[in-house]
């Protein structure tokens, strides 16, 4: 894939968007373009194919939005024109939210679509027209399945956070919905880090893409970053004395599991902190208001896991709490993204144990820099030790990312463990034999199977045609 020198868009006036937009640019606050969008306006508005390689917290919905509502208030047509796929409900309605705040004023509607809630409101809204759909794959593809989107108006395909979408296993899906949509068509691909998978898939989808890439894998350089060594066991403690001698504005606490986000979340709040749970076990409705209170400020410490956590934008996070270290590194740089925000500082504190030593050295590796250590007096875990110079590495502990579509032992496709986007009830009828508890997007029903096995759409063949104008 090439990389595009052109001229820096300097300031949102250069680009003479219609008027509506670009006084909602300015209601937003936005002043000046952030570096992704600086980059992947201009193209975008040109029509380019854009592969984006930036994380949440860059600015980069507003680098697909503006150029995708420019494009809707320039030329009128039939809807739905604009499809955005992302991962997680919460991402879903954080870019919705963006799509509401920059068509302030244009007639131009957008919605959500997404499971774990009533299909009907989103049916109902499908049958006016939406311009723009902001959709998580899963229940996007079962009310496609029961013929209620129609995609073949769509002009621009926008997969957000493409990477998360590999890791939680819905490829599959997403290679389906792609089978139903017009060939003629603008993609826009964003991830934060490209996996051989994702890599592959832009080379599949985009023709000739624009790369705007800004240094994606490091995070903010206004996040300061600490370990604390401490024994498993007095974790909890150490966090409580923490929280209380340190003067966090909000705190995001991630842990490994959602039973230990909900029990901390409920120990913090009988200490007397305004602290809230957001994990993949908990009711659309219970996160929804989990993460509104966090955002206005009625909780200020969110204990979640990583995959109710990726893509939140928060403003004004201050500390990032890891009270397990995440099982990759790239897992580090979403989770600490949640802090040092729009050029704001943040705190990124660690807890760590001997066993962590390999993946603080991959973290430091990706973050380019060493961590400081910082030892609590009385919270001593002596055998934290970093390995001395001509040590040989042992084994990573980083997970294999998963083959797309790969089987077990049944036959069966193997399955996301935990997703925040739940499946609808309708689908987790069709797939109980095939589904665990809380999975929610990966599989694929038997009528999806056989559809993708059919070969009967004609615009598959067109696209494998098209694959070969892989991104070069
Ligand atoms: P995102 O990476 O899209 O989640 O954006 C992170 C935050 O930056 C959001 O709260 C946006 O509203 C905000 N934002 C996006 N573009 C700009 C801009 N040009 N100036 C100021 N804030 C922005």
């Amino acid at each position: 894939m090439r990389s595009n020198s052109k001229p820096l868009l300097e300031s949102f006036s250069d680009l003479e968007l219609k008027p509506i937009l670009a006084q909602a640019i300015a209601r937003a606050g936005y002043e000046a373009p952030r570096p992704i969008q600086a980059q992947a306006i201009s193209p975008a508005l040109e029509g380019r194919d854009i592969l984006g390689l930036a994380q949440t917290g860059t600015g980069k919905t507003a680098a697909f939005a503006i150029p995708s509502i420019e494009s809707l208030l320039r030329k009128r047509g039939k809807s739905p024109r604009v499809l955005v796929i992302a991962p997680t409900r919460e991402l879903v309605s954080q870019i919705d939210d963006e799509f509401k705040k920059l068509t302030r004023g244009a007639r131009l509607k957008s919605m959500t679509i997404y499971g774990g809630v009533s299909e009907k409101p989103q049916i109902e809204k499908l049958r006016k027209h939406p311009d723009i759909i902001c959709a998580c794959p899963g229940r996007l593809l079962d009310l496609m399945q029961q013929g209620h989107v129609d995609l073949s108006f769509i002009r621009k395909l926008v997969l957000d956070e493409a990477d998360h979408m590999f890791d939680m296993g819905f490829l599959p899906d997403i290679r389906r919905i792609l089978k139903e949509l017009p060939e003629d068509r603008q993609n826009l691909l964003f991830a934060a880090t490209m996996p051989k998978e994702i890599r592959k898939l832009a080379q599949q989808i985009l023709r000739d893409p624009f790369v705007a890439e800004i240094d994606h894998s490091a995070p903010a350089k206004t996040i300061e970053h600490a370990l604390y060594p401490v024994p498993e066991k007095r974790k909890i403690e150490l966090l409580r004395k923490l929280l209380k001698e340190s003067s966090f504005a909000s705190a995001i606490v991630f842990t490994r599991t959602k039973r230990r986000a909900r029990q901390l979340a409920e120990k913090l709040g009988k200490d007397g902190h305004k602290a809230v749970a957001l994990q993949g076990n908990m009711s659309q409705n219970q996160r929804d208001r989990a993460m509104t209170g966090f955002r206005k400020g009625q909780f200020n410490i969110l204990v979640a896991t990583d995959i109710a956590a990726r893509g939140i934008d928060v403003e004004s996070v201050s500390h990032v709490i890891n009270l397990d270290i995440p099982n990759t590194a790239e897992a580090y740089t979403h989770r600490i993204g949640r802090t040092g925000r729009s050029e704001r500082e943040g705190k990124a504190m660690t807890f760590v144990s001997s066993a962590d030593i390999d993946m603080v050295m991959e973290i430091e590796k990706i973050i380019g820099k060493k961590i400081e250590t910082i030892r609590t007096p009385g919270f001593e875990a002596p055998d934290f030790e970093r390995p001395k110079p001509g040590h040989r590495k042992p084994q990573s502990r980083r997970p294999q990312p998963r083959k797309e579509g790969s089987r077990n032992s049944t036959g069966r496709r193997k399955k996301p463990r935990s997703s925040s986007e739940s499946s609808s009830p309708s689908r987790r009828r069709r797939n109980t034999s095939s589904r665990t508890k809380n999975n929610a997007e990966g599989s694929s029903s038997p009528s999806q199977r056989r559809r993708s096995n059919s070969g009967r759409n004609s615009s598959s063949q067109k696209r494998s045609s098209r694959s070969r104008h892989s991104a070069s």
